[in-house]
């Protein structure tokens, strides 16, 4: 194996260690996606003949040389071994495990099912189980628990239902937010410690403030965990922010690093497993069933189950029910948050709760159907919102989500469809972006009358707003929408400027919670072994629920917990 995680890679394999399972695929020609590095698509179409994989082509806008390479050996391998067991390309594993996720989606259209008869390896491998813990979802939630899990002696099952690790938490674009951190202590920041970090949550509209109290300390543990095992946080913005020193997005660090830690755990973490029932005895949770995706469902069973399955953003069903008037909308959520864990707590008995409440992002780019988020740009180096007559609406730096979505539709005759303009300051400030550019989201020009002709926005109204802007820029002032930083001064050629629409960002809603992560039935009484941790639940941390250091701070709790009641 030349894959990271190898232990990850073998079990994903096992799922597919079996050139009979491609015997009874369907001839045709099939397609799917998987989000690569940076997000984006990577897509695949595969074309069967007579049973077999024919041919297995890739559109992507990974990096030339590195993710396409992969994409070209895993198609040529998987095409001669007929079979998904091939190696990660060393070097390019988040661009290979896109591509063997998008594969293994593409083959299931085919009939690439435990249904059709084929004889399955996985139940041999993953047949019914036992551990002190199982942990449902390998997002930031999920694997903060295992690795801590791991850490304190305990025997624990990681289970996740796609083909990879990270979840949402590996589209983490802007930041990690914590008080009191290593990385503060390094640059002497002053306001930052981790009371004043519970204090600036608490300042929020609809957060508790014991909740605030709770998480905040847990939050430093957990960048400090980054941190120390190897993550660059290393470049604080705005008080209580981290990311990478080069203006990265910190959601691969973050992946990678606790992806690392399972594996020098050896935590047993099964992909492709998805948890479909929670097993109760006497009013408490004993384990879960497991539906893999090839194979029969079996049983894990154990003293307590964590959920940490994330929200319900890609689930046009659930917001259908929920948030009807975003269900129209596209989201920038992994395939991976469909709701799954706010139905299996439900059936057995926990409380639900502001299912309604979700977080509108408005400056998504939307390439082939996947939103790409630009919130980064937005909050560190500036630029500007428009609507098509060029006018600005709202402080474009603004971090009320939904509120900025909400004059966005107003200032567009309710479209939504609107854009952000920037300058090459603003671009070589962020590695993101630069990706993005290199991607072809974004046009450039040095003329700005070509810049708006180019996105369809009236050249003499853009012009007329960057030129007061300018003045804004230079007096600290913006009398219009009160914007406060001006990062962005639009001083150095070229402009840049990319369509933007609003998307799901995340759903507030879910598993009511107590301050010891314990799920909650309609009476507000623990359910036994159960635990909720991150965006399943509703951690009463009102806009900051949806927050990358919510789910791992609140694992620590859970496993804290269970430590006590399983001594
Ligand atoms: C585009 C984008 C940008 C973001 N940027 C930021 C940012 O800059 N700063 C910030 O603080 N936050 C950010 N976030 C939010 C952050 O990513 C989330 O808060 C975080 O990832 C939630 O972690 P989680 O573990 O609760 O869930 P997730 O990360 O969603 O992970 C849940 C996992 O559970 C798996 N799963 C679901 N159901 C099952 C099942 N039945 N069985 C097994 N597995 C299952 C899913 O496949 C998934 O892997 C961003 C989110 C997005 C989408």
């Amino acid at each position: 194996m030349t894959g990271y995680v190898p232990k990850f890679a073998t079990f994903a394999i096992a799922a597919f260690v079996h050139t009979a399972a491609f015997a009874a695929l369907m001839d045709g020609s099939y397609v799917a996606s998987a989000p690569g590095v940076w997000g984006s698509p990577v897509e695949t179409t595969v074309v069967v003949k007579q049973g077999k994989i024919a041919d297995i082509s890739f559109k992507h806008n990974e990096t030339e040389g590195v993710g396409s390479r992969a994409l070209d050996v895993i198609a040529r391998s998987v095409v001669k071994t007929q079979s998904l067991a091939v190696d990660a390309v060393s070097g390019a594993t988040a661009s290979s495990k896109a591509a063997l996720m998008a594969l293994s989606v593409a083959l299931q259209k085919a009939g690439y099912q435990a249904s059709n008869g084929v004889k399955n390896t996985v139940q041999t491998a993953f047949g019914d189980a036992s551990a002190d813990v199982v942990v449902v979802g390998g997002g930031p939630g999920g694997m903060m628990a295992a690795i801590e899990l791991s850490r304190a002696g305990k025997d624990v099952i990681l289970l996740e239902k796609l083909g990879v690790l990270g979840g949402n938490g590996t589209f983490t674009s802007t930041y990690i937010q914590a008080g009191g951190t290593v990385v503060q202590a390094k640059h002497k920041s002053t306001d930052t410690t981790v009371e004043g970090f519970a204090k600036y949550l608490s300042g929020y509209p609809d957060t508790d403030p014991v909740m605030a109290q709770t998480v905040a300390p847990e939050s430093k543990v957990v960048v400090d965990f980054l941190v120390e095992n190897g993550a660059d946080l290393d470049r604080i913005f705005k008080p209580f922010a981290h990311a990478p020193s080069d203006g990265r997005a910190p959601g691969l660090e973050i992946t990678k690093t606790f992806t690392k830690a399972l594996e020098k755990e050896k935590v047993d973490v099964r992909l492709n497993a998805r948890a479909t029932r929670i097993l109760m005895k006497d009013g408490r949770a004993v384990g879960v069933e497991v539906t893999p995706l090839s194979g029969k469902p079996y049983k894990v069973t154990a003293k307590a189950v964590i959920l940490a399955t994330g929200g319900f953003s890609a689930s046009k069903e659930m917001l259908k029910q929920f948030a009807p008037e975003a269900a129209v909308l596209g989201t920038t959520n992994s395939a991976g948050t469909q709701g799954d864990g706010h139905r299996l707590a439900q059936e057995v008995g926990a409380k639900l709760t502001d299912m309604g409440k979700i977080v509108l992002n408005p400056s998504t780019y939307n390439a082939n159907g996947t939103q790409i988020s630009f919130t980064a740009l937005r909050f560190t180096s500036g630029g500007i919102m428009v609507n098509q007559s060029g006018n600005r609406f709202i402080d474009d730096t603004s971090n009320d989500k939904t509120g900025v979505t909400q004059a966005m539709i107003k200032a567009t005759g309710g479209t939504g469809k609107a854009f952000l303009i920037f300058d090459q300051s603003s671009v070589s400030k962020l590695a993101i972006i630069k990706d993005y550019v290199q991607k072809g989201y974004v046009l450039h020009d040095k003329s700005l009358e070509n810049l708006a002709k180019r996105l369809g926005i009236d050249p003499k109204g853009l012009a007329n707003t960057i030129a007061k802007y300018k003045t804004y820029a230079e007096s600290g002032n913006d009398p219009e929408f009160g914007r406060k930083t001006f990062g962005c001064k639009f001083d150095t050629l070229p402009y840049y400027g990319v369509k933007i629409e609003p998307a799901v960002h995340a759903t507030l809603g879910g598993i009511a919670i107590n301050t010891k992560a314990q799920a909650l039935d309609k009476n507000g009484v623990p359910i036994k072994g159960l635990y909720a941790v991150g965006q399943v639940t509703d951690s009463n941390l009102g806009r900051h629920n949806v927050n990358v250091f919510v789910p791992p701070s609140f694992a620590r709790i859970a496993v804290r917990e269970i430590l006590k009641e399983t001594k």
